[in-house]
């Protein structure tokens, strides 16, 4: 597993696609129709069928200008499929509803981001779908948490917000044990880290962050095999067909041409982290970051990811308190640093106090119980040019606070 995950290149992937436009244009013409017609009627009633497959019916089901940019997150993750959807939440909630049913049952990581944690605490029980959440990192529990009734391991490749790293080869090793399938959220490693590569059967995505790179949209993406993409948009069954949060094609077009810079961002948002990780942890402030020697998933993380897009843009430090935390973000944001705002992978540094923001959803028990102190800044690095000028500025706040 590992050495088919060495030989693969994400970048190239997208780089190798051809896709045109209608008219020979370098990208893909923007198709802005919610129906499609047909000259024959016979062929209309083969596309709902299924049986006719090369055919546009209606854009809540496909459009030419999401297949593009499905086709290339499909390439991207080395899936056989992929789908495209109006939010992140709309790729998790749509691959979780399509695999359980009423009376099944998941294992799921407890540090995730927060509304994936609410959605799995305290929406499923509607549909008495339960869920147990471990640590991850801790395979016994795992393996153990496993019932008969369970349907899906879930986590994220790099847990939001304290950014541990799950051991994918081996949970799809207990997944594939279990006859269960592996749900990897990949939003804060996207290159870096491959999950299919690496055993996982189902990718979710925020394109919304760094794959989409820019602020201006939500989107979400679900990679797996083109049996399950099937399933999910099944006219008469498919959680995604049925609930409907499909992406709008203008939105599609514009992540497709910002897919092809990623390789590039990613980079540049790890080096200037790994810069800013190593600089805060000289002034003696408790980091968090995969990329230093003392993460205690460092070494796995390095056996599973694609050296040369680093070891990410998200760090996190701890200020103790949320008010000296939410003292010193004021104080960065009038520095120039970046803006105190949720969500991450702008080309802006973004920063935010996660157990008041993101994972305001998990309560503060569970929050303590897993590690979360109140004083958790989260940064999304920036794509800076010059992270030096950043580090000073971070610096001089970090003083004005009284945090040096
Ligand atoms: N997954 C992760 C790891 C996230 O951080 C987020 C949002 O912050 C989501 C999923 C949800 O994505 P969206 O806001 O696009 O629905």
């Amino acid at each position: 597993m590992k050495t088919e995950k060495m030989n693969f290149n994400p970048a190239n992937q997208i780089q190798d696609l051809e896709q045109f436009g209608e008219f020979g244009g370098v990208n893909p013409a923007i198709t802005d129709s919610a129906t499609f017609t047909f000259m024959q009627a016979k062929t209309m009633l083969e596309t709902f069928t299924g049986e006719e497959k090369g055919c546009f019916l209606y854009s809540r089901h496909w459009n030419p200008s999401n297949k593009f940019l499905a086709d290339a997150m499909a390439a991207m993750e080395g899936t056989e499929a992929a789908w495209v959807t109006a939010s992140g939440m709309g790729a998790i909630t749509n691959a979780i509803m399509q695999i359980c049913n009423s009376g099944d049952h998941i294992v799921a990581s407890r540090t995730i981001y927060g509304g994936s944690y609410a959605f799995l605490k305290n929406y499923l029980p509607k549909f008495n779908i339960t869920v147990t959440f471990v640590d991850i990192t801790n395979i016994e529990r795992v393996t153990n948490a496993i019932q008969e009734n369970t349907k899906i391991i879930y986590t994220e490749s790099m847990t939001n917000p304290l950014l541990q790293i799950s051991d994918i080869p081996t949970l799809a090793e207990i997944a594939n044990r279990a006859g269960i399938q592996l749900m990897v959220d990949n939003t804060f490693t996207p290159m870096i880290i491959s999950p299919a590569k690496l055993g996982a059967h189902i990718v979710v995505y925020s394109m919304t962050k760094f794959i989409n790179g820019k602020n201006d949209c939500v989107a979400g993406a679900i990679c797996g095999t083109t049996e399950f993409i099937s399933s999910l948009i099944d006219v008469n069954n498919g959680t995604s067909m049925l609930l409907g949060p499909v992406l709008d094609p203008l939105r599609s077009s514009s992540i497709l041409k910002n897919l092809h810079t990623l390789h590039i961002r990613m980079k540049q948002h790890s080096s200037n982290a790994m810069y800013l990780a190593q600089f805060l942890q000289k002034t003696g402030l408790k980091v968090i970051y995969p990329g230093l020697p003392e993460h205690p998933q460092h070494e796995l993380f390095k056996s599973i990811m694609s050296k040369k897009y680093g070891f990410g843009g998200l760090i996190a430090i701890d200020v103790n308190t949320a008010d000296e935390a939410g003292n010193l973000m004021e104080l960065m944001e009038k520095a120039g640093v970046g803006y105190l705002a949720v969500s991450l992978g702008y080309f802006k540094t973004l920063f935010s106090n996660s157990g008041k923001s993101t994972s305001s959803e998990v309560p503060e028990n569970e929050q303590k119980e897993m590690g979360m102190s109140d004083g958790l800044i989260r940064f999304s690095v920036g794509l800076d040019d010059d992270i030096e000028r950043t580090a000073q500025k971070i610096e001089a706040c970090l003083k004005a606070a009284n945090l040096l």
